[in-house]
């Protein structure tokens, strides 16, 4: 059957703590749903924020082929006709196809928050409803609270959905606003309400208990065909349904068409573009679209999911647009190494002997802190040495580096000596910080004798502390992304001396250049680009 989704990252989703979009972020994360095959995108509360006004004013530069835009708001206020409402007024205004309001179904909050009888809200929710159809709106009713307020008063909840049904309401979506109802309860009402109402339902959960995605889910098996959510389950409090979960388990497992399947293969880079622009790191472990949720450590896992994908994977990760990755560790056994020299081309050019000792070497290093799931470039610098013994481009005899910082500023002087194949080079040279100083140092040595290292420069540098009791005698991990207008790679280093560590990762960078430049091949080129991938 074809579900409807509803996206709400844009109104709902902002209402996340860490969340905050522009104007032109909101445009083209628009643009992306609408790519995605979303059906409805809401945009934001005209009414309630200058921002989601002028997103609505700059609408037409969008240019949606499949989905509906919608603006999200209030029914109106008790106090005013409906024609005088300025929250009404401004959803009109917005000029969408479609317009979702939320009225109440809770007697409490009908009582309690707006003061007013049963009967003037369903006025409310009429007038509001009828008024909107009449200027031609699609309307989408949210009914806030329904799963609490029916569990507080059904009758009251359900005069409420009638009432918004009558007066032209096109989906009746009941909101667990709260995201407190946990499935089983969730589905029995949804069964009581698809009992008593024709046309499309929706449902809107919220992830307050864990289960908003379940919830979702047990509303579609009811015959609900409209789903509300966010991507990457952003929004208030513990946010909102993930529409990624909710669109991949309805296409996949369920047998229902949400997107398509040839849109649903665009699910992960959707999911992974929205995070960037929400400066958020996307979270690893989140299904289907994370990077770690087809990822492989376990050495028995591996041998398994290299013989058959299927004996560790739910789904094929291609479905979603994501990618298997098996990570080199020292949980692994031999499997998770021999994969990635197949996958670099390369494991038939190793001797037995050869190959041990490398995965000797990993375990070692990752037993001393290394992390080389994230440093692809140390790994292929490994594996290159191990392939070829008798290539050496140079040996580092000494270093050393000072800051000296007074009132004028701080200055950084390195010197460092190189042994490379015609004899010694030294240098001395100041930068920008030690780091700085010393790769200074390291290109004036090497570039004479390698000119192409030029290229190779540092894009960016994170700092891990691994013996947190330690305070700052701890050891760190440095990880260093590096490019060199073709590629980008990163390499790490572990001491418990920071310079000491970003000095060895900024090494293995130069080195792997200059391995890659000796030694050109086509497909371990490609090979490591798509274990680069995501990493
Ligand atoms: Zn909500």
């Amino acid at each position: 059957m074809k579900i409807f989704t509803f996206d709400t990252t844009l109104r709902d989703g902002t209402q996340g703590e860490a969340i905050s979009f522009s104007v032109d972020d909101k445009l083209v994360i628009a643009q992306k749903l609408d790519d995605l095959g979303i059906d409805y995108i809401e945009g934001g509360w005209p009414g309630s924020n200058p921002k989601d006004e002028d997103f609505f004013k700059r609408a037409g530069e969008l240019h949606l082929k499949h989905a509906k835009l919608t603006a999200f708001g209030s029914t109106r206020f008790a106090k005013n006709p409906v024609e005088e409402d300025r929250n009404v007024r401004k959803l009109i205004e917005a000029g969408t196809p479609v317009v979702s309001i939320f009225g109440k179904s809770w007697e409490l909050h009908t009582r309690r928050a707006l003061g007013i009888t049963e009967e003037e809200n369903l006025t409310l929710i009429s007038d509001t409803v009828a008024y909107l159809k009449a200027h031609g709106k699609e309307v989408v009713y949210d009914a806030e609270h329904f799963f609490d307020g029916y569990t507080a008063n059904p009758d009251f909840a359900l005069r409420t959905l009638e009432a918004a049904q009558k007066s032209g309401a096109a989906v009746l979506c009941l909101c667990d606003t709260n995201g407190g109802t946990i499935t089983g309860r969730l589905e029995e009402i949804c069964a009581e309400v698809r009992k008593r109402f024709d046309g499309v339902l929706g449902i809107h959960t919220h992830n307050d208990s864990e289960v908003a995605v379940a919830n979702a889910l047990a509303a579609i098996e009811q015959g609900f065909t409209h789903v509300q959510g966010t991507m990457n389950g952003y929004g208030e409090r513990c946010g909102n349904a993930n529409l990624c979960s909710i669109i991949a388990n309805l296409e996949l497992k369920l047998g229902h068409t949400a997107i398509g399947a040839e849109k649903l293969a665009g699910l992960t880079a959707v999911a992974r573009f929205i995070a960037e622009l929400a400066n958020l790191p996307m979270r690893r472990d989140q299904a289907y679209v994370g990077q770690s949720a087809f990822a492989h450590k376990g050495g028995i896992h591996v041998s398994a999911v290299l013989k058959d994908s299927a004996t560790y994977e739910h789904v094929s990760p291609a479905a979603v647009g994501n990618h298997q990755r098996v990570l080199v560790s020292d949980l692994s056994g031999r499997g998770n190494v021999l994969y990635k020299l197949e996958q670099h081309g390369l494991a038939g050019r190793l001797t037995e002997d050869a190959r041990r000792e490398l995965l000797e070497r990993i375990k070692q290093m990752e037993y001393e802190g290394y992390e080389l799931e994230a440093a692809e470039g140390t790994f292929e610098l490994l594996v290159r040495e191990a392939l070829n013994p008798g290539i050496h481009f140079f040996d580092v005899e000494g270093y050393e580096v000072s800051t000296r910082v007074n009132v004028s500023g701080s200055r950084s002087t390195a010197t460092v000596n190189i042994k490379a194949n015609d004899g010694v080079h030294s240098a001395t040279a100041t930068g920008h910080g030690p780091v700085n100083a010393l790769d200074v140092c390291l290109r004036k040595c090497l570039s004479a004798l390698y000119p192409r290292i030029a290229d190779v420069r540092l894009t960016d540098y994170k700092v891990r502390v691994l013996e947190p009791k330690k305070g700052s005698a701890a050891k760190v991990r440095v990880l260093v992304e590096w490019s060199d207008h073709r590629k980008s790679w990163s390499t790490v280093g572990v001491s418990d001396n920071v310079i000491e560590a970003s000095w060895s990762a900024m090494v293995d960078a130069i080195r792997l250049e200059l391995m890659r430049l000796t030694e050109h091949d086509d497909s371990i080129e490609k090979a490591v680009e798509d274990y680069c991938w995501g990493v």
